[in-house]
């Protein structure tokens, strides 16, 4: 379960990005947060797992309060949230099969990381996430010979090798076209049931999130995110 309580963040600009905002999630719910470009949504989601530093507030997983661990103990909580990203943050001249199997790396030794070693079972569970997403056959595929969609893909079974607590997914269509969005939108609901994984997923177009959400709420600069209840 993931609880947010009253997060701020006022960038070093002075720009206030999040003004307490206060979002609970939990089972395997899909959450979609809609909202304008510059409402706060990419804050919102890399404040959870401190890729942005919040400037106040207070960030739990289950029971682990996020925001005041320091650096290691932070790192080995970052393997429970699975993240996905708008330009897929592929290592573009390693396999697919590689890509995938770099969500495990807070798992192995620092030798095993290095030489990137992986136990088999890794590698068993990495042959199997990429047929659930679609990608059988392309294990020894340089990432940068896939298309976007085949991209997102990879980035999704890197997200779930972490055996995560939770996805956190920003923006992940918008390099896409409509066809394939649909396809990876339902593919992200369909593994967060299967998983029972809840996810937190940002994104602008208001139909996706109306076919694919539990539930929604509106992130709008104009009002306080502790009003963040409104459901669509
Ligand atoms: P969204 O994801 O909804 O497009 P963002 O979270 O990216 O919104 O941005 C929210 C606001 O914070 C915007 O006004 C943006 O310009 C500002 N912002 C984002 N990142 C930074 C940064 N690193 N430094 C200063 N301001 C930033």
């Amino acid at each position: 379960m993931l609880r947010v309580e009253n997060l701020v963040k006022v960038y070093p600009s002075g720009k206030k990005a999040l003004r307490g905002c206060t979002l609970r999630v939990e089972g395997h719910e899909v959450l979609f947060i809609i909202g304008p470009s510059g409402s706060g949504k990419s804050t919102f989601i890399r404040c959870i797992n401190r890729l942005v530093e919040p400037t106040e507030g207070q960030v739990f997983l289950d029971e682990v309060e996020l925001t005041h661990l320091n650096r290691a103990r932070l790192r080995r909580q970052r393997r429970f949230m699975g993240m996905i990203f708008q330009e897929y943050n592929l290592v573009e001249r390693l396999t697919v099969m590689e890509n995938v199997l770099s969500g495990r790396l807070g798992y192995v030794t620092f030798m095993q990381a290095i030489t990137r070693r992986f136990p088999q079972s890794d590698i068993d569970e990495a042959f199997r996430l990429l047929e659930r997403v679609g990608l059988g056959g392309l294990e020894n595929q340089r990432a940068d010979a896939l298309s976007g969609g085949q991209r997102q893909r990879v980035g999704i079974a890197r997200a779930l090798i972490q055996h995560p607590k939770i996805l956190l997914v920003d923006e992940p269509t918008s390099s896409l076209d409509p066809k394939t969005s649909r396809s990876i939108m339902r593919l992200i609901a369909e593994l967060s049931k299967e998983h029972q994984l809840p996810a937190i997923i940002n994104i602008h177009d208001v139909s996706l999130a109306q076919a694919f959400a539990d539930r929604i709420v509106g992130c709008c600069w104009r009002v306080p995110c502790s009003s963040w209840d409104s459901a669509i």
